[in-house]
């Protein structure tokens, strides 16, 4: 039972990652309306411990062995009294809290899903930044999230402005959705440069400050074709309402294109405090932290397809949504071994959309019954990606 409160008491697994420093800039600003109670990372547990001083947190996660012994060894970093929890244990501990009203799931990949699932067994609202765990199994959170009357609040921008637009819509007048891409580092290079991309030019993302992993899905496109995914079941759209439209200045979220071809579109600057906040104070607005849109400015919107021939992972992405089953979830596991090797120099980056390619070609795909049949999935796809680097 949730005790009620004035505040909303948050916890945050992801502290220490991008998603996590906008959300304690959300935090900060808002002392008034919103509480940390409990914060987690992988392994970063100096940042956590000046978190957990500066916010007053008394509950903290370390998901790494490594890591959370040596937090453990130094409690005196921390505030009096704080209490210390380690590996995936911990972090669905965290996510149940009692005390807690929201859970922020902002850790990277899948690592997130067990506590999001956690969370929303517990009744919490859950906000949720990391896609793959829509990806992996966004069936079984959706059908949590129903089960348990808990608020699903998506975090990640696109979808956090499709749900902004669809507030108050009923589904059946929804066209189409437009999520639009930035179009990454490489979204003017020709296809033949592509082949000589190296990891430290794939990190230079134009618009987004984000970590590697979401930096070189943004170059190639994939995390597109994850958002799509997401989006599909996050909104329960049919494959062919998921589209994607190249926006240069990331301004524009997403546009929502009803029956009578009307268009609805959600505008901020690109900086993700507006969607935190917006999910963590939903439905309440209050001053945002970062400065809206100019218009004594010169502001140009510019919008043009996506060319799937160059970018194939977004290609790929839609072919497994209308495949379905557990190809979604075999093509995040692929492309996330592919990026890693990718990222240490292991693979060129052509190689990535070939591996999730040959992976999805090689894994029988079927209509999964329960989590455990996923994760079987996911872990057998890891593997005969990983058969594909050499
Ligand atoms: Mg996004």
């Amino acid at each position: 039972m949730k005790v009620p409160s004035a505040k909303k008491r948050v916890v945050l697994l992801g502290a220490t990652g991008s998603i996590g420093e906008n959300t304690l800039r959300v935090l900060a600003a808002h002392r008034d309306r919103l509480e940390l109670v409990g914060i987690a990372a992988h392994s970063k547990w100096e940042k956590l411990a000046a978190i957990a001083r500066q916010f007053d947190v008394r509950h903290v996660g370390v998901f790494d062995n490594q890591a959370y012994a040596a937090a453990r060894a130094d409690a005196a970093a921390f505030p009096a009294g704080t209490h210390l929890v380690g590996g995936l244990a911990g972090l669905v501990e965290l996510a149940q809290l009692p005390e807690a009203d929201t859970v922020l799931v902002a850790v990277v990949g899948t690592t997130g899903l067990d506590p999001a699932l956690a969370a929303l067994a517990a009744g919490k609202d859950l906000a949720l930044a990391s896609k793959e765990i829509l990806v992996l199994a966004g069936k079984f959170v959706m059908a949590a999230a129903r089960k348990h009357g808990a608020k699903l609040l998506p975090v990640d921008s696109e979808h956090n402005a499709v749900f902004q637009c669809l507030e108050g819509h009923p589904q059946a007048g929804v066209r189409r959705i437009v999520l639009t891409a930035s179009g990454g580092a490489f979204r003017d290079w020709p296809a033949d440069r592509l082949a000589h991309v190296t990891p430290a030019d794939a990190l230079k993302h134009p618009n987004w400050s984000m970590g590697p992993k979401i930096t070189v899905d943004s170059a190639t496109l994939a995390n597109k074709g994850l958002e799509l995914i997401e989006a599909q079941c996050l909104f329960g759209l049919r494959p062919e309402q998921c589209t994607a439209v190249i926006h240069p200045q990331s301004i524009v979220h997403c546009l929502v294109e009803f029956n009578d071809g009307a268009m609805l579109a959600q505008l901020c600057p690109p900086s993700m405090t507006f969607p935190i906040q917006h999910a963590l104070l939903h439905p309440e607005r209050a001053p945002g932290v970062d400065s809206a849109l100019d218009f004594t400015k010169l502001l140009g919107l510019e919008f043009r397809p996506v060319d799937e021939d160059r970018f194939p992972l977004l290609r790929l992405a839609k072919q497994t949504m209308v495949a379905g089953g557990v190809a979604p979830a075999v093509y995040n596991a692929a492309n996330e071994v592919a990026v890693a090797a990718f990222l240490a120099g292991q693979i060129p980056f052509l190689a990535i959309s070939r591996v999730v390619e040959q992976t999805l070609a090689n894994v029988k795909n079927f209509e999964p019954t329960d989590l455990a049949a996923v994760l079987v999935t996911d872990d057998h796809a890891r593997r005969v990606a990983r058969t594909f680097l050499k």
